[in-house]
């Protein structure tokens, strides 16, 4: 029995309901709020003329092609959206090299120019890997006997970082899980003159089936075996502590948990333990899982996930990489006009 429950209830010193009991003073013991300022929402740009493809395995996500891109952002940027993820979609080309990756006619690269020029004040991130270019889609070079080859692929991931900078990224995100790719990027950012341009890596990147519609998505599920040979396996907190930890003291300006959800203990340990900012990917699986969920009537969709959301930002996540970026936007504008909390955590 609680030894603080007497018979007039609960002694004084034990009762939290005063200091939460007023819409304000509900906000004031939120340390964790999302922001739309957090927000970065990923797109997926294909070089098929004027695209707008849905996602059959993430309903209301889009492949969009280059001249499409300027419409379909104007409204949420007018709302507050500060910034994008890039994913390129090529449908041909593909090799072992990923030489599509940065040619000059890659989805990417022309959506960075038309990107800059349409919106000057929108942070553009352009992650960096092989797999959707590579023509056996996986996030590496193999050399002839089918090993990886860690410093081609590096090498590769470096020279791609620097053309998507030099066509006018603000930031590079490599998602490889290739070893001493931070390093090798930063290097190579120096020495052509681009080192204005942070690195964000995806550090503690793992295995996960959370990945499957963004697969669909990207046309990049590999044609043989897994990425169990870079990516981390579901269980390793230390193994995923030491990639952050050498990514930071490789130069990574900014580090990533991916996916959120499932590794909440990783996005808390990393805010512990580096200084530079977190970010959480919130992945398509995620997405999917609640907005299936939601479809079938479990709970209401924005009320489900401000409180994931929220729940991430709370274990320690400076930035938070969401596909429900463009609801967020309605939401969050709505509830700080409104002055309640974005997460009404009643349970009737
Ligand atoms: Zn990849």
């Amino acid at each position: 029995m609680n030894s603080s429950i007497s018979s007039e209830g609960p002694a004084p010193r034990h009762r939290l309901h005063p200091g939460y009991g007023h819409p304000i003073t509900r906000i004031w013991q939120e340390e964790a709020r999302l922001h739309v300022d957090q927000l970065v929402y990923p797109l997926f740009i294909t070089d098929a003329v004027n695209a707008q493809e849905e996602i059959g395995a993430m309903p209301g996500q889009y492949r969009w092609g280059v001249d499409r891109l300027e419409a379909a952002l104007r409204p949420l940027v007018r709302k507050g959206l500060r910034a994008v993820l890039l994913f390129g979609v090529p449908s041909n080309g593909k090799d072992g090299r990923a030489s599509c990756a940065d040619a000059a006619n890659s989805p990417v690269v022309q959506a960075v120019g038309v990107l800059k020029a349409a919106f000057p004040d929108l942070l553009i991130i352009c992650d960096i890997c092989l797999c959707a270019y590579t023509d056996h889609g996986h996030c590496c070079i193999f050399r002839e006997d089918g090993s990886m080859d860690n410093a081609a692929s590096i090498e590769r991931l470096a020279e791609i970082s620097v053309s998507y900078v030099r066509a006018g990224a603000h930031m590079v995100a490599p998602s490889d899980m290739m070893d001493g790719r931070v390093g090798a990027i930063k290097r190579a950012l120096c020495e052509a003159r681009l080192d204005h341009a942070p690195v964000m890596s995806y550090s503690a990147k793992f295995a996960s089936c959370f990945y499957g519609p963004f697969r669909d998505a990207a046309h990049s599920a590999p044609a043989f075996g897994d990425r169990r040979a870079y990516q981390l396996p579901a269980g390793a907190r230390r193994l995923a502590l030491r990639a952050i930890e050498r990514d930071v003291e490789e130069g990574a300006d900014f580090v990533m948990v991916k996916p959120a959800g499932p590794y909440l203990d990783l996005i808390r340990d990393a805010r512990d333990r580096v200084h530079v900012p977190v970010a959480a990917y919130h992945v398509s699986g995620e997405y999917a899982m609640l907005l299936h969920a939601a479809q079938a009537g479990a709970f209401d969709l924005k009320t489900a996930v401000l409180e994931a959301l929220t729940g991430i930002r709370r274990a320690g996540a400076d930035i938070i990489i969401t596909y429900f970026a463009p609801q967020l936007l309605d939401w969050l504008q709505a509830e700080e006009g409104s002055g309640k909390p974005a997460v009404d955590r009643t349970e009737s």
